[in-house]
C-alpha cells in the first residue's frame, strides 16, 4: 500500500478538525454551560457524543476489534461519500468498482466528481482480477468490492479479495452489508493483516434498523483517524446512539430475525422455481433473491398494480431480465407468491390466446 500520506488529498493532510465544546473535558461534569445548550428538556437539550463512545465500546466487543478501529456514519452512506472526500481530488483521481454492483459508490462518485471505472464481474458473478487490477493507474485512490454482492446475492471468493488486497496499493472497500446472511466469515478478523482494507457493514440489514441509519466502517486506526477528523462532529444523533445500545444489548433477537428470514428465503427460492416464466433463481447469501424472468417489467407492473414493490434489475449489466426480490416476513411472502402465482394464469391464458389466434389466421 502507498503510505495513507501520499494517498490523502493534500487539503485533508493539513485539516484541523473543529474542536467541540466538549472535547476538552472528559469527565463525568456538574454543571455545564459550554455548549449554550438549552437546560430544559433533558435528554435531548444535551449534544450527543460526537465519539460515540458507549455504542463503539459495545461493537468493539462484539466485532472484537478495538475502538479507534471503528468509524459510525449516518447510514454506510457516510462513510462512502467520506472517503471519496479524503482521498479523491475531484476531476483528477478515480475508483475503481465491480459491474454491477451497489449503486451509492456511484452517486457518491458523481457528487464528487470523481470517475469510476467500472469492471464487469464473470458470468459467475465473480471478480475478474486480472481486469480489476489492470483499470488501476496512478491516480487510482480507492476500490469498491461488495460481498455478498448487492444485486447479484453471491459472496466473492475469498481468493480473488486476497488477490486484490494484495495488488491494489491504494484503499480496498469491502462492503459487507450482508454479511451476516451469509455462510462464509468476514474480513473483519483479518483487518490487522491489511492496512489499505476498509469494511463497510450496518445496522439496516440484519439488524433490522434502517430508520436509525447506523453504518460502521472498519479499519486501521490511522485512516479511522482521518474519516473521524473531517465528519460532522455530531454526525450520530441522540436517539439513534441510545437505540443502538438498547439493540445492541438484545444479539439474541437479532440472531433470531437472521435464522427466521434464511429459512424464509429457503421457502421462497423452492417456490420462485416452480415458476413457468422463471428461468434462474440466483443463488443468494444475502435476504434477497435475484430471479431471472422472461418479462420482467410485466411482472414487476403487474405487482405494482397489487401493491407489491421489488426491484426491476432487468437493464442493469449482467442481469438481463432479473427482478430483485427482498425476503419478507412470512405474510409478505406469501402475498407475493399468490399475486406471483395470478400472474401465471394470465400468463399462460394470453399464451394459449396469442397461440390460438395464430393457429386461426391459417
Ligand atoms: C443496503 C446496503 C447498504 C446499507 O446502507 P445504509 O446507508 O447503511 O443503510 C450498504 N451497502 C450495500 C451494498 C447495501 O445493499
Amino acid at each position: 500500500m502507498k503510505p495513507l500520506n501520499q494517498l490523502l488529498r493534500p487539503n485533508i493532510k493539513g485539516l484541523k478538525p473543529y474542536s467541540s465544546a466538549r472535547e476538552e473535558y472528559t469527565g463525568e461534569a456538574a454543571v455545564l454551560l459550554d455548549a449554550n445548550e438549552n437546560p430544559f428538556n433533558e435528554p435531548y437539550n444535551r449534544y450527543p457524543d460526537p465519539h460515540q463512545r458507549k455504542v463503539k465500546s459495545k461493537i468493539a466487543s462484539l466485532k472484537d476489534v478495538e475502538t479507534s478501529q471503528i468509524f459510525l456514519g449516518n447510514g454506510s452512506d457516510e462513510p462512502i461519500d467520506l472517503l471519496f472526500r479524503a482521498f479523491c481530488e475531484p476531476g483528477i483521481d478515480n475508483v475503481i468498482s465491480i459491474d454491477p454492483t451497489y449503486g451509492m459508490y456511484q452517486v457518491a462518485a458523481d457528487i464528487n466528481n470523481v470517475e469510476v471505472r467500472r469492471v464487469l464481474l464473470n458470468e459467475a458473478f465473480q471478480l475478474d482480477v486480472p481486469a480489476l487490477l489492470k483499470a488501476v493507474d496512478d491516480r487510482t485512490k480507492l476500490l469498491f468490492l461488495c460481498s455478498p454482492n448487492n444485486p447479484t446475492g453471491n459472496c466473492l471468493n475469498t481468493a480473488d479479495i486476497e488477490a486484490v488486497l494484495n495488488g491494489f496499493d491504494g484503499i480496498v472497500v469491502l462492503d459487507e452489508a450482508y454479511i451476516d446472511f451469509a455462510p462464509g466469515q468476514s474480513f473483519l478478523k483479518r483487518l490487522n493483516e491489511f492496512p489499505n482494507l476498509v469494511i463497510l457493514q450496518t445496522f439496516s440489514k440484519a439488524w433490522g434498523m434502517a430508520g436509525i441509519r447506523l453504518g460502521m466502517a472498519f479499519a486501521d486506526k490511522e485512516l479511522i483517524g482521518v474519516l473521524s477528523k473531517i465528519k460532522y462532529p455530531y454526525n450520530i444523533n441522540v436517539l439513534t446512539q441510545q437505540k443502538a445500545l438498547e439493540l445492541l444489548a438484545s444479539e439474541s433477537q437479532v440472531n433470531f430475525s437472521i435464522e427466521k428470514l434464511l429459512s424464509e428465503r429457503g421457502l421462497l427460492e423452492v417456490a420462485l422455481k416452480q415458476l413457468p416464466f422463471v428461468q434462474k433463481v440466483y443463488p443468494s447469501d444475502a435476504n434477497f433473491i435475484l430471479v431471472k424472468t422472461d418479462r420482467p417489467k410485466e411482472i414487476y407492473n403487474f405487482l405494482v398494480e397489487k401493491k407489491i414493490i421489488i426491484r426491476d434489475r432487468s437493464s442493469v449489466a449482467l442481469c438481463e431480465g432479473c427482478l430483485r426480490i427482498t425476503v419478507g416476513s412470512p405474510a409478505e411472502n406469501s402475498l407475493l407468491l399468490e399475486a406471483l402465482r395470478m400472474f401465471e394464469m394470465c400468463y399462460t391464458e394470453s399464451a394459449k390466446f396469442r397461440k390460438r389466434k395464430w393457429s386461426q389466421s391459417f
